[in-house]
């Protein structure tokens, strides 16, 4: 039966079971489309770095005899829709059969069961053979429980593919070495030259320009660095494994202002379009630690699985658990806008300034500087989560609906009150003195509160707290800081509150 066979762009896993074998009658196809390019406005990197990394794939296809079908973005073939190129498709071609692999986003999930309802020929839809889970595994585990807790969900997950186990129990004696993992660094520790590849991306890029894509951030290294193949990608996980996992755990919540990667994979990326999977990674990092680890302490290697097998699985399991609605919440009801600086990095906020720039330049910036610095921000300035979403979805290279939602949206955010965080994720400057050198070069002071140069996440902090105290006050993780704010004076509180007015109306002054 003659059947094709839709390959979206975060699907590009060679393992799959449809590779294994050839056939004449089975006619793959994969599309470049402004439907995608155009439902938020993405990093310049993070175009380039999809259409280089699907032409790559297409080309691997068709060396190993499989008939593909590929529209490049400016193809006059193209009609920049999915399901009107997959009809193009079906009728010129005589299609009798249509499948695709289930897609992770909420969005093309409904596209293309809508496509295939409106379908005069069979249709069929299969996994896509990357995560560990299935996307309502997460929804069962929790079923008839009020919290829905990552570490739980990481311990199971920890037991059922026994992933660090001993004889039932946690290898080294502890599930989570997260305490250790909080070191800041001090320039003492070399961290190695990355690990840089250098993808010819010219024709990509000339095809951006000529189809007048919309983009933001920059592109100044003319090739694309992250890994665009297979290969690459497990050249690159290699090289975490040697170079930079004796160290992930000790210096994952860093932040500094020379370096933008310390020791982390820089594999968001190849993993979110499937080039390798979970288990690849899993598997090599436990065979490395095995093997040739006799100087990497486990922490480092429980740190790393964690945010593998625990927050990447779980965050999945909760986008599918509560999708749609998941993407309307807003339990704090916030609703400012975002300032201009996060588009320019233009701000005397010393963090801001690195971890927007970093991400302007490289489509990219770590956990830390994600969840501490532009999303605390945002938060303490009750920003509306739409915005948020909009601008998280739309800068990081790995930035897939299905992460970067329950991300942004439920771990930075809080707007879905407390599902996937237990509290919100707000500080004021010391925390973020304490884990980075931000603030020995700002241009405000840390200890300061109120006067002209005061610190703005001092203020913005206890106004955040004040202004959210229906909400957040019955909160019991919140408990010490709302009993230090009960016990402020009434004109201190009058008077940090005044200046966090400022600063929220007036951002771009900051
Ligand atoms: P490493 O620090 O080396 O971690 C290894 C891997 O663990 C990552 O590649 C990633 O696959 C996984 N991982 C780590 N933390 C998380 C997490 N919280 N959720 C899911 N996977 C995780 N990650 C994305 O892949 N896409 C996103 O759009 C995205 N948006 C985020 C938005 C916010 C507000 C926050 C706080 C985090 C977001 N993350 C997102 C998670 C995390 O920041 C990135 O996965 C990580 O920075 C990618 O860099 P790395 O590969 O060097 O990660
Ligand atoms: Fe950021 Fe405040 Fe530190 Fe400046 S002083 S870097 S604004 S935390």
């Amino acid at each position: 039966m003659k059947t094709l066979r839709l390959i979206l762009g975060d699907q590009l896993n060679i393992k799959h079971s449809w590779f294994k074998t050839i056939d004449d009658d089975v006619l793959y196809c994969m599309f470049e489309m402004r439907q995608e390019t155009d439902y938020v406005m993405h990093h310049i990197q993070k175009v380039i770095g999809f259409f280089a990394s699907m032409r790559q794939f297409c080309e691997d296809l068709k060396s190993k005899n499989h008939q593909v079908i590929y529209f490049k973005i400016n193809d006059t073939d193209n009609t920049q829709i999915l399901a009107d190129n997959l009809s193009k498709l079906i009728e010129r071609n005589g299609i009798e059969h249509f499948e695709y692999l289930f897609p992770d986003e909420y969005r093309l999930d409904e596209q293309l069961s809508a496509f295939c309802q409106n379908l005069s020929i069979t249709s069929k839809a299969i996994s896509a053979e990357h995560f560990y889970t299935g996307r309502k595994d997460l929804g069962l585990f929790f079923k008839g429980k009020k919290q829905y807790l990552m570490e739980n969900f990481y311990r199971d997950m920890r037991k059922m593919h026994d992933i660090l186990m001993v004889a039932g129990q946690p290898e080294g004696g502890k599930w989570n070495y997260d305490k250790s993992n909080r070191n800041k660094w001090k320039g003492d520790v070399e961290i190695p030259a990355y690990k840089w590849f250098k993808n010819n991306v010219d024709e990509v890029v000339s095809d951006i320009e000529k189809a007048g894509i919309k983009t933001i951030g920059k592109f100044e290294t003319q090739t694309f660095s992250y890994p665009i193949t297979r290969l690459q990608a497990l050249d690159q996980l290699k090289y975490f494994c040697e170079h930079l996992l004796v160290h992930f755990g000790d210096y994952q919540d860093a932040m500094h202002t020379e370096e933008v990667y310390l020791f982390h994979s820089r594999l968001s990326f190849a993993m979110n379009l499937k080039l390798i999977s979970p288990k690849d990674v899993v598997q090599t990092v436990l065979n490395y630690y095995r093997n040739h680890g006799s100087h990497i302490h486990i922490s480092q290697v429980e740190g790393f699985i964690r945010q593998i097998i625990g927050w990447r699985e779980y965050m999945r399991g909760m986008y599918w658990a509560f999708m749609p609605k998941y993407k309307t919440l807003n339990e704090l009801e916030n609703h400012n806008t975002l300032p201009d600086f996060f588009w320019t990095g233009n701000t005397d906020m010393n963090c801001l300034k690195h971890a927007i720039t970093n991400s302007l330049e490289n489509g990219y910036a770590h956990h830390i500087q994600r969840l501490m610095i532009t999303g605390n921000y945002a938060l303490l300035t009750q920003t509306n989560p739409d915005e948020v979403d909009a601008w998280y979805l739309g800068i990081y290279v790995d930035a897939i609906e299905w992460v970067q939602l329950t991300n942004t949206r439920g771990m930075s955010q809080y707007a879905d009150g407390g599902k996937i965080a237990t509290k919100p994720y707000v500080s004021s400057g010391s925390y973020i003195h304490k884990m980075s050198n931000y603030c020995d070069h700002c241009h405000y002071n840390k200890n300061k509160k109120t006067e002209d140069d005061a610190c703005p996440f001092n203020s913005l902090y206890w106004n955040f707290l004040d202004e959210k105290r229906e909400q957040l006050g019955n909160n019991f993780r919140m408990k010490m800081m709302y009993s230090l704010l009960d016990k402020m004076k009434a004109s201190d509180l009058e008077q940090l509150k005044h200046k966090a007015q400022h600063i929220i109306a007036h951002p771009n002054e900051y």
